[in-house]
């Protein structure tokens, strides 16, 4: 069984800062740039589907979504479970946190990889400036609350 050659981020890498530097949920378009299946999939069916990039509908984007989490109302807008939903229903609120990139089974590991060497202290760093904002949790609090059980 062949191995699956993964996407080299040297080639796509401008287009891959393009998409993570843009307030819309990336997975899909990640999920564009990837290999596609494996020829080692185990689905059961006979036809050839190594290299087809096809969203699976498994909802993994949208359930580690931290908008959505916050936001749980807009889930009800689709029963929908695609990257194509979660577009739709996160577009320009996405928080650019790249979790549904590295949920997503599509999305290549060499694309993963790049996300959290290269990316993840940015979207920490992101993230901290929100620490005290009233709709987000506080880590602080919490923090607090293990240390003085322990
Ligand atoms: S907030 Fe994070 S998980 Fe949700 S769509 Fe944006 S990057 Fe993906
Ligand atoms: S995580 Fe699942 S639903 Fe989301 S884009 Fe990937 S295959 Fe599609």
């Amino acid at each position: 069984m062949p191995q699956r050659i993964q996407t080299d981020v040297k080639n796509v890498e401008a287009v891959l800062n393009e998409i993570l530097n843009t307030k819309s949920p990336p997975v899909g378009r990640c999920r564009l740039l990837s290999s596609g299946f494996s020829p080692a999939h185990s689905l059961n069916i006979t036809e050839d589907i190594s290299g087809h990039k096809e969203c699976l509908s498994c909802g993994n984007c949208i359930d580690i979504c931290p908008f959505l989490s916050r936001e749980p109302s807009r889930r009800e807008k689709t029963e929908s479970r695609t990257s194509m939903a979660l577009e739709s229903i996160v577009g320009e609120d996405c928080d650019q946190c790249d979790a549904c990139i590295l949920v997503c089974p599509q999305v290549d590991t060499t694309i993963k990889h790049y996300v959290v060497n290269h990316r993840m202290l940015e979207v920490m760093s992101r993230l901290e400036e929100r620490l005290g904002d009233e709709d987000e949790p506080d880590i602080d609090l919490f923090l607090e609350e293990v240390l003085s059980q322990s």
